[in-house]
């Protein structure tokens, strides 16, 4: 930063200490570079007039005109206050519910305003409420023939005289002192001329002051393409010097378990995208570097059986491996599943949770102490400080996003001198902008393809009116020998409320379905771990035939015979989350259903929702839709990159930019990965400059 971007800001003109003080607190600008980085929203053509006569509610309009009476009176008890604006076709209602008195004490009746508002209405007249006004004497020609910058304001700074137009102004008091020197140039020119940029001060200066549309998007353009470039780099950087730098544990054979389990046990052939995930995988751990990926794969597209062989090439080069798992009942069937698979190749697994207690418990902490535990499953008990391993070669964790980044990191420390290789396995798709953006330093392993015979799940959409039929339908698929699940949702914040709504619903569940003939098992989060597990394996022992449960169930668990799942309330859940459920069925061979209940008042958004739903199967589809309908934020919520800041671009809308940036940094740091070149100097200058993004590149350039 150059001094004159760190000026405080109220020493700009107009400002002062009380606009400073409103400034910073309400919209966070400090300095007068927070103001310049601080973008118009949006931009208003003011080369086209309408008039008052022919205005339609909903009409955003710029007239010229004058106010004529004001009408105090009207609205005297509410604390509001309008006024009548005229134009020579007819007059129009302005009212005001905010700063009234500032608008009382300022308003000049009989004196040419231009107005910009929006036509509202009330009961039957026609309204404009707060206009961005502007003496007509005072607007410049040349701003009447270009596009206005507006700005984001609050009800605070309003009153502080900083409402739209007032923040225009400060604008263009930054920019008329702004020079070119003030900042320099971050891109290097080759690029610039390449991309056919603006240089970095026109580029600034247009995108506030645009002279047409033309300019403004080129402006666009290149801040949208800096916001992704420079994380884009940050990100490659760490990939590269971890490669680089960090040496991981050589396991230079596919030794003997691999192969037995591979040619004599392994109980189907692996899909295209297993091999091709293995191959990646057994490149990484063979390198000499430290792997670090993250393997993505739908529901049941397989990820278990890659989990257990990239384990095996771990102990077939003389290494412990550990696989973690985010919850008990989740982590007890990967154990079992596993144990079935290896069962008689000689080797000794073992499995690790907080109900593991005495000395059984001591036992396991002693052979993983000695190494002659090979493979050990777990919650995160896993992480405990006394659990000691002998030789810890690959650590997995599964369904990662119920982890944070920190706990992973503390599986890494659990070995001294070379760290352990790190897979992380994910079944929450991730849209790939997003990935990128997120895990741009981990590699990342796709598998795109579900196992053969898999019939795509139908997805139907019903309200309470079609109460029986789902009943009637759930009846047939029992008959069929088939399980179902009754899902309810369960937050914390209306947690009474959901379990009482949970109650009620098995109430009537238990009146449609009477035992002896039926059995129903009910799973909530409120309920003790064992009895938790009693009631699951009641259900996965076909003891019961119908599973009420809140979205506990929702990670992992494999039961092929339950082929219907009833999701109530299905509006509340996000689409991950219903996508993550519905995963639930559809793992045998049979047919499966998933019914999506819904009350009959949906909004736009959930009903988009639920609509996603019935149409694909496709994770990544359903994440992309997710990803547009949400924003990122609420998608990962583990982790977040600190060069990440997004002002113009959208993961969503400018795929392309993020995609032309990351090629573009991969290409720039495998050319010259410390960027020491002359040319590219101006990334290293704004690197090492920027308050935010030096201490990321420190760490890795
Ligand atoms: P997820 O990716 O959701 O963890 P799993 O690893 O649990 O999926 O696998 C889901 C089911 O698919 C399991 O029952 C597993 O045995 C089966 N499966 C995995 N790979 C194959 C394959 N290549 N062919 C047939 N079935 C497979
Ligand atoms: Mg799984």
């Amino acid at each position: 930063m150059t001094k004159f971007l760190d000026t405080p800001i109220e020493y700009l003109k107009g400002v002062g200490p009380v606009r400073g003080e409103a400034l910073r607190t309400e919209a966070s600008i400090k300095t007068f570079g927070d103001l310049l980085f601080d973008y118009p929203f949006r931009y208003v053509d003011r080369t086209t007039f309408q008039k008052i006569r022919g205005a339609k509610e909903g009409d955003t309009v710029q007239l010229v005109g004058q106010f004529i009476s004001t009408e105090e009176a009207r609205y005297k008890r509410s604390g509001r206050f309008s006024a009548i604006f005229q134009d020579e076709s007819g007059w129009i209602e302005v009212i005001w519910f905010q700063s009234v008195k500032w608008v009382k004490a300022n308003l000049k009746l009989h004196t040419p305003y231009l107005l910009y508002g929006k036509i509202g209405r009330y009961s039957s007249r026609l309204n404009i409420a707060h206009p961005e006004l502007e003496l007509f004497a005072e607007v410049s020609p040349e701003k009447l023939a270009r596009l206005v910058p507006v700005y984001s304001t609050t009800e605070f700074l309003m009153t502080k005289g900083l409402d739209a137009r007032g923040r225009r102004k400060l604008m263009e008091a930054l920019i008329s002192q702004f020079q070119p020197e003030h900042v320099p140039e971050n891109l290097p020119l080759y690029l610039i001329n390449k991309l056919r940029f603006m240089s970095r001060y026109d580029t600034l200066r247009a995108i506030h002051l645009p002279g047409d549309d033309v300019e403004r998007q080129r402006a666009e353009d290149r801040l949208k393409f800096e916001e992704f470039f420079f994380s884009q780099l940050l990100l490659l950087a760490a990939r590269n010097h971890r490669k680089l730098q960090i040496p991981g544990i050589p396991f230079v054979q596919v030794g003997e378990k691999f192969h037995q389990f591979y040619k004599e046990k392994l109980p189907f052939a692996l899909t295209e995208a297993q091999k091709r995930v293995v191959k990646e995988i057994r490149q990484d751990v063979g390198s000499g570097h430290q792997m670090n990926r993250l393997l993505q794969g739908d529901v049941g597209s397989g990820k278990t059986i890659v989990a257990l062989m990239c384990m095996l090439i771990a102990i077939d080069n003389g290494y412990q491996c550990c696989l973690m798992a985010p919850t008990e009942i989740l982590a007890q069937q990967h154990y079992t599943a596993i144990h079935n698979y290896i069962n008689d190749l000689h080797l000794r697994v073992a499995f690790l949770s907080g109900s593991v207690t005495g000395s059984e418990r001591m036992s396991i902490l002693r052979g993983l102490h000695n190494g002659s535990i090979h493979m050990i499953i777990g919650t995160h008990a896993l992480l405990e400080d006394t659990v000691q391993y002998h030789k810890l070669g690959l650590a997995i964790t599964d369904e990662q996003h119920r982890f944070g980044v920190e706990q992973r990191a503390r599986l890494w420390a659990k070995t001294e001198g070379i760290p352990p290789h790190i897979l992380v396995m994910t079944a929450t798709p991730i849209p790939r902008t997003l990935a990128m953006t997120l895990y741009g330093d981990l590699d990342v392993s796709v598998i795109d393809e579900l196992p053969p015979g898999r019939k795509p799940i139908v997805t139907s959409n019903r309200s309470e009116a079609h109460r029986p039929q789902v009943n009637t339908f759930m009846e047939k698929q029992i008959a069929e020998g088939r399980q179902v699940f009754v899902i309810f949702p369960l937050i914390e914040e209306s947690e009474k409320l959901d379990l009482e709504n949970l109650q009620a619903g098995y109430e009537k569940l238990r009146i449609r379905f009477p035992p002896p003939q039926y059995q129903i098992s009910v799973v909530h989060g409120r309920m003790k771990t064992d009895d938790k597990d009693y009631e699951m394996q009641r259900f996965i022992q076909k003891k019961t035939q119908i599973m009420v449960a809140t979205t506990v169930i929702e990670v992992g668990v494999d039961i092929p015979n339950a082929t219907v799942m009833v999701i109530e309330n299905a509006e509340r859940f996000g689409l991950s989350q219903l996508h993550q459920l519905r995963g639930r069925v559809g793992r045998g061979g049979s047919q499966s259903y998933c019914i999506l209940m819904h009350s009959y008042k949906l909004s736009k958004e959930a009903k988009e929702r639920l609509q996603t739903m019935v149409k694909t199967n496709d994770g990544f589809e359903i994440a992309e839709a997710d990803l547009r309908l949400r924003g990122p934020g609420d998608l990962t919520g583990t982790r977040q990159s600190g060069a990440l800041d997004l002002r113009l671009a959208s993961l969503t809308r400018d795929h392309k930019i993020l995609t032309a940036a990351r090629n573009i940094a991969q290409r720039i740091l495998e050319d010259d990965p410390g960027l020491k070149k002359e040319i590219n100097r101006p990334l290293l200058k704004y690197l090492s400059e920027s308050s935010t993004l030096s201490k990321e590149w420190h760490r890795v350039g």
